[in-house]
């Protein structure tokens, strides 16, 4: 099978809740997200999505998604999309770095192959675990009184994880912590994401006042060398997020032990190949992780669906459901949230089909 055409194009995702907030005051309204389109000589046709969560998160970002994929594309043109690895080292070889830019391309790959074999893409990813698996709720960074009020909707819509952004002015983030603590009820679990957002003697702050609440703390402080030495100085379980964005990293903080938790974004690693690859790595080291993207709608959605699917159920700490924090949708048949948990589709492929109609023009195409 060869790959004969890829098409690229662009879909504003607004919010539900008007914006999404997190630490250092950063903010979206209107995520952009990007489909690819790839065709094939035998006629299956893939789609995969990439969406940064601004440009201000990852080094990554909606306009550079689009730039790489136009220098990728052409010498992807004849390559086999069925063999993943090959794939992938081409475009590694073609395009050195920026992983967020191969992500829907491999995205894309996987639904051709799932397709052409006949398979659910969480099948050829390991097989699946479970009827559905577990979501968190992220929870947009605003007062506390406010933050703390969100909990019982959210959990009337079935989460029973919530992952509360922080990152701001210490003394208004452990007022955040407390407020939201006492919201909860047997069973949830609390996470304090603080997306890079303190310096360490803020962050050092934080962990001693909150000593008493059971609260996960994420990704601290900017570095993975911040971060650790946090995570020396408290008992709270400790998520890595950002820092952790490939294997040499990962391999180091397992040898620290410097997380209990590690999020794993499709994105941040390169797409579903190189996750599935870091998500595996996890497994055989014991490591529970969150497996998500940086955001995206419904074919982020579907593939992030496969991924944690396929994760043992006691090593999946949490996944997301991007689809149902926007306004749009952009594919059919995509999972939805039921009583705060997702199933992969069984059908082959991501189990998606795009909706042209809210995809529109394609904003390039090379055959
Ligand atoms: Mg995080």
């Amino acid at each position: 099978m060869e790959i004969s055409k890829i098409s690229v194009f662009q879909v504003d995702l607004p919010l539900h809740e008007g914006s999404y907030n997190w630490s250092g005051n950063k903010s979206v309204q209107v995520f952009d997200s990007t489909v690819v389109r790839i065709e094939t000589d035998e006629g299956i046709i893939g789609h995969g999505e990439v969406c940064p969560l601004g440009a201000v998160y990852l080094p990554a970002y909606a306009e550079g998604a689009r730039a790489g994929i136009q220098v990728l594309a052409p010498a992807l043109l004849g390559q086999d999309p069925t063999q993943l690895v090959k794939l992938n080292r081409h475009m590694d070889a073609t395009l050195k770095g920026h992983p967020y830019v191969k992500s829907a391309i491999d995205m894309a790959c996987w639904d051709i192959l799932g397709q052409a074999t006949g398979q659910p893409v969480s099948n050829l990813l390991g097989g699946r675990y479970g009827d559905d698996f577990l979501l968190y709720r992220a929870i947009s960074q605003e007062a506390p009184e406010a933050m703390a009020g969100k909990v019982a909707g959210y959990r009337a819509e079935g989460y029973r994880k919530f992952q509360l952004k922080v990152g701001g002015d210490p003394e208004t983030d452990i007022e955040r912590i407390r407020a939201v603590s006492a919201e909860l009820q047997r069973g949830d679990v609390l996470i304090a994401d603080a997306n890079t957002g303190w310096l360490m003697h803020q962050a050092a702050r934080v962990v001693r006042a909150v000593k008493d609440i059971d609260v996960y703390i994420e990704q601290p402080c900017e570095t993975f060398e911040e971060c650790y030495s946090i995570r020396k100085m408290t008992d709270h379980p400790f998520v890595l997020d950002e820092s952790i964005d490939g294997l040499p990293i990962l391999l180091r903080a397992n040898s620290l032990q410097a997380m209990d938790v590690v999020n794993i974004k499709i994105s941040k690693f390169g797409g579903l190949t190189k996750a599935r690859q870091a998500r595996d790595l996890c497994v055989s080291l014991g490591i529970a992780m969150t497996i998500e993207d940086s955001w995206g709608g419904d074919i982020i959605t579907a593939a992030i669906s496969h991924l944690a699917h396929s994760t043992p159920t006691e090593l999946l700490f949490s996944s997301t459901d991007f689809n149902s924090y926007v306004t749009i949708s952009n594919a059919n048949d995509a999972p939805q949230r039921n009583n705060g948990r997702l199933a992969a589709s069984t059908t082959p492929g991501l189990g998606i089909t795009p909706k042209m109609e809210v995809l529109g023009q394609a904003v390039f195409e090379v055959n």
